[in-house]
């Protein structure tokens, strides 16, 4: 018990000393409720409002149209046809042969991908990933050793749309 207690008062001291943030927050975790959330920044892709959701959000509604959609993270590796619709990031992993029709927040491409892809955040394909196919993004990077082959279309709405 003693020595729990010792411990804990360490570990907040050593916080301290990294300067993360001041003690008082650190001992008030245990009663009240825990730190916020970490949250992720989605743009609904069907009525482009912007909102946020915690980043452990599964699924869940645009809060403007209410339409039903999913948030969760997904990591594709091996060969595989595959369609995914999520507002969170897509990877394909260092081993994965992708081909595919893929609405997601964000993009993050090791291994190859090939297909229609609508991302309402930023697509990166990293060295040595190829993509391939009709690309929609907000931005996109192309890292040195990648390849990218096909049309990209880069802003979305918000950069067609005249000035007001
Ligand atoms: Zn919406």
């Amino acid at each position: 018990m003693l020595q729990g207690f010792g411990r804990s008062r360490r570990e907040a001291e050593d916080d301290r000393a990294v300067g993360s943030r001041p003690g008082p927050a650190r001992e008030a975790r245990a009663v009240t409720a825990p730190a916020p959330a970490a949250m992720r920044s989605v743009r609904c892709p069907f009525c482009e409002a912007p909102f946020e959701v915690s980043i452990k959000a599964i699924n869940g509604r645009c809060p403007k149209c209410t339409r039903p959609m999913r948030f969760e993270d997904a990591e594709l590796n091996g060969l595989c046809n595959q369609n995914v619709t999520t507002m969170g990031t897509v990877r394909i992993g260092r081993k994965g042969v992708v081909r595919g029709r893929i609405e997601c927040g964000a993009l993050v491409v090791s291994g190859q991908l090939d297909g229609t892809i609508r991302i309402n955040g930023c697509c990166i394909v990293q060295p040595r990933g190829v993509l391939r196919g009709e690309i929609a993004a907000r931005s996109m990077m192309i890292e040195r050793g990648a390849s990218f082959e096909g049309s990209v279309e880069i802003g979305g709405k918000d950069a067609a749309r005249p000035a007001a």
